[in-house]
């Protein structure tokens, strides 16, 4: 299976080669945790999910480290509004961001930096670039890196270099630096950090955002390594200024290939804090949808198209996923019965699977093919399908779910029905024998008013419980 991934340095779709073989180092900008993290920086965080899924299934050991940011403008000032040492205000949010990332069954990263626990890798790192001239002191105190000194800047964002020099204004909460381009390793202590700040031979500070996911992804993954992943935004400065640090120093490539997914957007909008249009995890858990759910709808798009979050593709979610579920109940009904073996078996999805995903992760062609499947999966058990076709099929749903990882995770368990809501489908059941329509549409108002939505087939009627609006 040979993967091809739109890599952002070169701006074309390319066969993804690893380092070393069967390794892949894989770095992933993490949450800021100053705060609960929106579905917007999930659906990065599940697009990583998916590319170490995908990896994973090509038979890659995937190593991936996830840095927390518990140390910049933010989580300083959240913590001096609470009035609490700062390890002990993003303690709960780290702890949230892991609860939610289960939730939505994501798979756990093997390393989890924090950057206050790296600071002497950081100052190692504006140590050597003091060494190699790249670095400078500005009159407030701060360390500057200078990108005129450094003329490897801008690869990845493909900038024009004497636009940098030519007065044109790129980071605007910066200043007394000799270029405008030019970005802090080092930010010297002033009141508004408290006593938020560590001793350098420079000055006392703190260091640049920018900085922690040289210093940390370099310590886990090395000088060079295959994969760096986040959403769009972080596309530049962040990790312009990553490469940067890292290359002025070390004079290596230092990440291969360059994965950026689209953003969640609302009405039209990047979905965001700032802007005010954002949902958490936990806002969608509390409206009665589950993590299984919100995880399939910010999977379905193709990674590098924009996603418009609705409450209707959540709906959709719902049904999809209650498709798949009720094939799988029928494969397993077919699988535990006593038959022969006819040797008949639903033909493999995987190739036309496997491609998809190989296809800078094509999940809307994945999707297709999961549900051929499920489709083809139907058609045989209503043609008697043995048991042992049935276990086969369910076999291969498994092998999808490796990567998907919504057909078993989190399946929501069977729900009680309370009595009041049995009777009154029971008369509704009555209601529709009699023909009396009139009657049998009432008791479904009044059932969905209850929260429970009725559905009739040939079976007869069933009942499932409706997301909260
Ligand atoms: P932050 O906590 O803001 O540093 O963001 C964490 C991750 O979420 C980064 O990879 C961002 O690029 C990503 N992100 C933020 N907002 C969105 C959005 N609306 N859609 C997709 N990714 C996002
Ligand atoms: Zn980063």
């Amino acid at each position: 299976m040979e993967l091809r991934f739109y890599n952002s340095l070169t701006r074309q779709v390319e066969p993804f080669r690893s380092l070393k073989p069967h390794e892949v180092g894989m770095y992933t900008c993490g949450p800021t945790v100053y705060n609960f993290a929106h579905i917007g920086n999930f659906r990065a965080y599940l697009f990583e999910d998916l590319l170490r899924r995908t990896l994973e299934f090509a038979g890659y050991n995937v190593r991936q480290v996830m840095n927390l940011t518990d140390v910049d403008d933010k989580t300083i000032r959240g913590s001096l509004a609470a009035g609490k040492p700062l390890k002990e205000y993003t303690r709960p949010y780290i702890e949230a961001f892991f609860a939610d990332l289960k939730t939505l069954n994501i798979e756990p990263a093997e390393v989890y930096p924090a950057a206050t626990d790296h600071i002497p890798e950081m100052q190692q790192l504006i140590q050597a670039l003091f060494d190699k001239g790249i670095a400078y002191k500005s009159e407030d105190g701060s360390v500057y890196f200078s990108v005129d000194r450094f003329p490897g800047y801008g690869k990845l964002a493909h900038l024009d270099r004497s636009a940098l020099r030519s007065g044109v204004r790129i980071n605007a909460d910066e200043y007394e630096k000799e270029g405008f381009g030019d970005f802090a390793l080092w930010k010297a202590w002033d009141e508004k950090d408290g006593d938020v700040v560590w001793d350098a031979p420079w000055g006392r500070g703190r260091p640049g955002w920018h900085l922690e996911c040289s210093a940390m992804s370099m310590k886990y993954l090395g000088e060079s390594f295959d994969l760096h992943t986040g959403g769009i935004d972080n596309l530049f400065p962040h990790h312009e200024n990553e490469i940067a640090q890292a290359e002025a120093v070390t004079g290596k490539p230092f990440v291969h290939t360059w994965m950026h997914c689209a953003h969640l957007r609302v009405n039209g909008q990047k979905m965001s804090k700032s802007l005010g249009n954002f949902f958490t995890l936990r806002d969608l858990l509390d409206k009665g949808y589950t993590g299984r759910e919100i995880r399939y709808v910010l999977l379905s798009a193709q990674y590098r198209q924009p996603l418009n979050f609705t409450f209707e593709a959540l709906a959709a979610a719902r049904t999809a996923l209650s498709r798949i579920d009720e094939c799988v109940d029928a494969l397993s009904a077919r699988a535990g019965e006593s038959k022969p073996d006819d040797g008949k078996r639903v033909p493999s999805p995987l190739p036309a699977f496997g491609e998809a995903l190989a296809d800078d992760l094509n999940l809307p062609e994945a999707l297709a093919a999961l549900f051929a499947f499920i489709r083809a999966a139907n058609g045989a058990l209503a043609e008697g399908l043995s048991p042992a076709g049935a276990q086969a099929a369910l076999g291969l749903l498994g092998r999808m779910d490796a990567v998907l990882g919504v057909i078993y995770a989190k399946r929501p368990k069977a729900t009680t029905i309370p009595a009041e809501i049995k009777a009154l489908a029971a008369a509704r059941a009555e209601a529709r024998a009699a023909k009396n329509w009139a009657e049998s549409d009432r008791l479904r108002d009044e059932l969905a008013a209850k929260g429970w939505q009725v559905r009739d087939s040939k079976e007869g009627q069933t009942l499932k419980p409706m997301a909260k609006k």
